[in-house]
């Protein structure tokens, strides 16, 4: 772990702050001032300065986003078209963010603090995996023929669903944003998506991307603002049919009573997580180290699926606590354009305080600290990797949802105990098995209820895979042909047949 050194703040040789050209709300095909002319700041976590300034949505500017969409969705080609014709612009919409994916890349470092070549390498690239995934998928829509006791002829037609809306986090704007609007796009619906206040930027430039691709106007509208104005806006409309959240539990419960209040419109939550790694006594000790860091401090711990509570088996215990603590005190905090840096700055100050209020919270509670716990610096939301000790299961820092770069570790001694610990939780979002037993990887893997499961490894994300929680970690999938399904309505059609001689 690096302390501050020469990479944060203002070493210029190392900025690359590419020019902000979309910083308006992008509502039927244009670019426009919000209707009550207000702007909110953008900040860089690694200066705290201001980027940019953004205009700022509300529910007016909701209301014309909506009606775009819905004319859009009445009269527009898009859910009229082949589903090979949509695939086919989606294809060119990927394409374009190949060509742009510097500067998309570096939108995302200076608004969320990602590091700049993890996401011009892997988090841009895997959203545009996502949206030529679904782009392939557009054209396999298709119901089924039903045999219905031999008198009817009937047959399910798979329907767009009509106007969505999207309502995306600050953790992971680019593929959050893909992972929302390429199943809804491909099954031919209409969409409203609001980023995070705190990251709209890549939003903006996916907006203008998606109209230079042939996206009809009105198709996909992306207007900023605060959750309780435009996001509240959104989860509240009679003209919207269906919300895609991704974001706290807190606000996916307001979501839904919004919903239930208004139009009874379906709602589908991707929602927190506090996931167990489970390191059993065969596990290789450097390796299973390897992953408990990777699972907690990827994305600086602003991870839905971060290995926030890592579980040893007794006969190693100490042995992974050792390499654990080496491996973080090695780890490098730093700017996220540089390319030693292996963890940028949290997002926001917000983010930033909690984090460092939870760690105090560990510390009282009477885990060990041990190693980390600090602020780096004092420009930036810089956090050293942390990890506590002797952690009981009671304690805040096992229980809550911290969304930063903090371990809770914890000693079992059997299987069962095992199990029982990783399932003591409100959520159910993802779980990590480390073991060389199959036997114990398989028991383990179907008595976990989470989402995802993944053994010997951690974070392997595809597009392919559905995502999403049991529990308090939400309702339905993201990723995969699951998803099409939150944006589909299935009609069933049903025609008699008269004087078969073959009934
Ligand atoms: P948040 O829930 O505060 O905000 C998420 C989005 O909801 C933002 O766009 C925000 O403006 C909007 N919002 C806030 N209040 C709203 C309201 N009343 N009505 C409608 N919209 C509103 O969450 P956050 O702090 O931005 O993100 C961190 C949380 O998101 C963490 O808890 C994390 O686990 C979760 N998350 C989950 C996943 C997942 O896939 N399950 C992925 C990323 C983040």
């Amino acid at each position: 772990m690096t302390d501050l050194n020469s990479s944060i703040g203002n070493n210029s040789s190392l900025l690359k702050i590419p020019t902000i050209k979309y910083n308006k709300l992008f509502i039927n095909g244009d670019f426009v001032d919000s209707l009550s002319g207000a702007t909110f700041e953008t900040i860089d976590p690694r200066t705290e300065e201001v980027i940019a300034r953004i205009s700022e949505g509300a529910k007016e500017d909701i209301d014309i986003a909506v009606k775009a969409a819905r004319e859009a969705f009445d009269s527009s080609p898009w859910p009229r078209m082949s589903g090979e014709a949509r695939g086919k612009i989606m294809m060119k919409f990927a394409e374009l963010i190949d060509e742009n994916i510097e500067e998309l890349a570096a939108l995302d470092a200076i608004d969320a603090g990602k590091l700049y070549y993890i996401a011009k390498v892997m988090e841009i690239p895997g959203a545009i995996s996502i949206l030529r995934y679904y782009a392939g998928a557009a054209d396999k829509i298709h119901g089924e023929v039903l045999k219905s006791h031999g008198q009817f002829h009937a047959y399910t037609l798979m329907e767009p669903i009509g106007v969505v809306g999207h309502i995306i986090p600050w953790n992971a704007p680019s593929s959050i944003f893909f992972t929302k609007v390429a199943p809804s796009l491909a099954v031919g619906c209409t969409m409203v998506l609001k980023p995070a206040e705190q990251t709209p930027l890549s939003a903006l430039f996916y907006a203008h991307l998606a109209k230079l691709a042939g996206i009809p106007n009105g198709v996909l509208n992306v207007v900023p603002g605060f959750g309780p104005t435009a996001g509240a806006a959104i989860s509240s409309h009679m003209d919207i049919d269906a919300v895609s959240f991704t974001g706290s539990v807190e606000v996916g419960r307001e979501i839904m009573q919004a919903a239930a209040k208004s139009n009874l419109k379906h709602v589908s939550l991707e929602l927190g997580g506090k996931s167990p790694l489970i390191i059993f006594d065969d596990a290789d000790v450097d390796k299973a180290a390897d992953l408990a860091l990777l699972g907690i401090l990827a994305n600086k711990g602003e991870v839905c699926c971060a290995s926030s509570r890592v579980f040893v088996q007794e006969g190693i215990y100490d042995q992974v606590e050792k390499k654990l603590v080496e491996k973080a005190k090695a780890w490098i905090v730093g700017d996220p354009f540089d390319p030693k840096s292996q963890q940028g700055p949290q997002a926001d100050r917000n983010q930033l305080e909690k984090i460092l209020s939870y760690i105090e919270h560990g510390k009282r509670e009477g885990a060990t600290l041990l190693t980390g716990g600090r602020r780096l610096g004092s420009e930036g939301y810089y956090i050293e990797p942390t990890i506590f000790s002797n952690v009981k299961e009671d304690m805040l820092i096992a229980t809550d949802e911290i969304f930063g770069p903090v371990m809770a570790l914890m000693k079992f001694k059997t299987i069962e105990e095992a199990i029982k610990s990783a399932n003591n939780t409100r959520y159910g979002l993802a779980a990590g098995i480390v073991t060389k037993d199959m036997d114990i990887a398989n028991t383990v893997s179907r008595s976990i209820r989470a989402g995802i499961i993944w053994i010997n490894c951690y974070l392997a994300l595809g597009s392919d895979f559905p995502f999403g929680g049991y529990k308090m970690s939400g309702i339905g999938r993201d990723s995969g042909l699951e998803a099409l399904h939150k944006y589909l309505q299935v009609k069933s059609v049903v025609t008699p047949i008269y004087n078969s001689p073959w009934l």
